[in-house]
């Protein structure tokens, strides 16, 4: 590892000057950041650790909920709170890593930590994410956890975060404060397809902090969170799935359908959810919105099974939601 600089402002003023610093990084739990610094797959020169900001409420906000960036995992998940009203976020939190990691790891820790492709955490393989225009080792290579959806030549990375795909089907937003001032960005628009510059991860300018997520009033109807992993005790997911449905009688009145594991960033599946707002509730229904939620999908070999497994795992998905919702 290489050596670093590190403090720890109390308050946002503080933090926003010692992110101006020459190479300086927020530090949330670590449990992703300090990785990649042992590896050299990121060698910030200081880090600007923000547990002790007051970022670590949760509180309610116009009908919906204000999570503080500091808020843990584990806080998170066990809110009553989130656990009553948004139960597929709740549901995604607890489905992503281990106990003690959850306790340790960060709101908007979660929300920036960055992919597991091997390539990336191995300085001795070419990697564009890792060392831009070094090309990428997992077009080629071994390609099974990578991406069926939105990758491109220079890289088919996909994103790790099971709490960034709940929230994309609860159309939650980030806020985000630096030197500049303060602004808010849909969570849709938070992550980016790699495109020609897989490097950057997000939409974010340099040194701004995420604040707060916002959670709007809950939606209505049925919500589900699905994971399908190599190992059920703690695995990132090959696919995962959220699902919000709400029905009137044996009418979808709406649907909203996010995947994690596909793509960059979490997709959200528009088609499938255009194609069974207000169609009639049924299996076929739902099994031709997964084969919608797949469409213009490219397998690169190994990753080839991604493709069958999305769509089945959208229309099971759906299927639970919609029984949670008997209207
Ligand atoms: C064995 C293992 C299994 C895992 N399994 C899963 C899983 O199944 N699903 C899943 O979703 N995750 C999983 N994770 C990842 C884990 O959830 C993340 O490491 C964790 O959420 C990152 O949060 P952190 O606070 O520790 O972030 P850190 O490691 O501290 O930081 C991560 C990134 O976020 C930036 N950052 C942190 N806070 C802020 C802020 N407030 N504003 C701006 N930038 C900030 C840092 O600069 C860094 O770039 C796993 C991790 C491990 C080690
Ligand atoms: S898929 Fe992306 S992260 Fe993985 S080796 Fe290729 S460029 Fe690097």
């Amino acid at each position: 590892m290489r050596a670093f600089t590190y403090e720890r402002p109390v308050d946002m003023a503080a933090a926003v000057v010692a992110i101006g610093k020459p190479g300086a990084k927020f530090l949330g739990g670590g449990t992703n950041l300090l990785d990649l610094m042992k590896v050299e797959a990121e060698t910030p020169q200081h880090l600007v650790d923000v547990s002790r900001l007051p970022l670590a409420r949760i509180s309610e906000e116009d009908g919906g909920l204000r999570i503080g960036a500091t808020a843990t995992n584990s806080d998170l998940a066990a809110d009553s709170r989130v656990r009553e009203r948004y139960p597929v976020l709740s549901r995604a939190v607890l489905n992503g890593a281990s106990g003690q990691l959850r306790n340790q790891a960060t709101t908007g820790g979660n929300l920036l930590q960055r992919t597991r492709c091997y390539y990336f955490y191995d300085p001795s393989m070419p990697c564009n994410k890792r060392v831009p225009g070094s090309g990428c080792s997992a077009l080629k290579g071994f390609n099974r956890i990578h991406a069926v959806l939105g990758g491109s030549d220079a890289c088919i990375a996909v994103h790790p975060s099971d709490m960034a795909v709940a929230l994309s089907v609860l159309d939650a937003e980030v806020e985000v404060q630096s030197a500049s001032g303060r602004r808010r960005i849909k969570i849709t628009d938070l992550h980016r397809l790699p495109e020609a510059t897989p490097h950057k991860d997000t939409t974010l300018a340099n040194g701004e902090l995420i604040t707060a997520v916002i959670l709007p009033a809950p939606p209505a109807g049925g919500q589900v969170y699905r994971k399908v992993r190599d190992r059920a005790s703690y695995d990132f997911a090959l696919v995962s799935v959220a699902a919000v449905v709400e029905r009137e009688g044996n009418r979808i009145r709406s649907a909203r359908i996010a995947m994690g594991g596909v793509a960059h960033k979490p997709w959200r599946a528009l088609e499938a959810e255009r194609q069974l707002a207000g169609a009639d509730l049924s299996d076929d229904a739902f099994a031709a919105a997964g084969e919608a939620a797949v469409k213009g999908a490219q397998g690169r070999g190994h990753n080839d099974f991604k493709i069958a497994l999305a769509a089945r795992t959208v229309a099971r998905a759906l299927i639970e939601a919609a029984a949670q919702n008997k209207a």
